[in-house]
C-alpha cells in the first residue's frame, strides 16, 4: 500500500443555514438542522474534519498574507473614527 495525497472533492455549502452552521433561533441561533451544525453538506467518501481541518489551514496562511499586505497602507478598519473633527474645542487655562 502506497500513501500519497489525493486531492479532495470540494464540500457543498449548506444552503438551508447559508453555509454558517447556525439558524436563527426565537431567544439565540441554533444548530443547523440540515447540516448539523457544520455548515457544509456532507460528500459521499469524504471525511469532513480533514476536509475542514486543510481548508482552516488554507485560510490561517491566507490571513496572513493579507495582513501583510494589507499593512502596506490598504483600507483599514477604525473602530473609534468618531474621534475626528473633535480636537481644537478644549482650550484650558
Ligand atoms: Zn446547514
Amino acid at each position: 500500500m502506497t500513501h500519497h495525497k489525493k486531492a479532495l472533492p470540494p464540500l457543498d455549502p449548506c444552503t438551508a443555514c447559508d453555509n454558517s452552521g447556525v439558524v436563527p433561533g426565537v431567544f439565540h441561533e441554533l444548530d443547523c438542522a440540515v447540516c448539523d451544525g457544520v455548515g457544509w453538506l456532507p460528500v459521499a467518501g469524504v471525511d469532513i474534519t480533514q476536509h475542514l481541518g486543510r481548508s482552516m489551514a488554507k485560510m490561517i496562511k491566507m490571513n496572513r498574507i493579507l495582513r501583510a499586505t494589507s499593512a502596506q497602507g490598504e483600507v483599514e478598519y477604525h473602530p473609534q473614527s468618531g474621534r475626528a473633527g473633535v480636537r481644537g474645542n478644549f482650550v484650558g487655562d
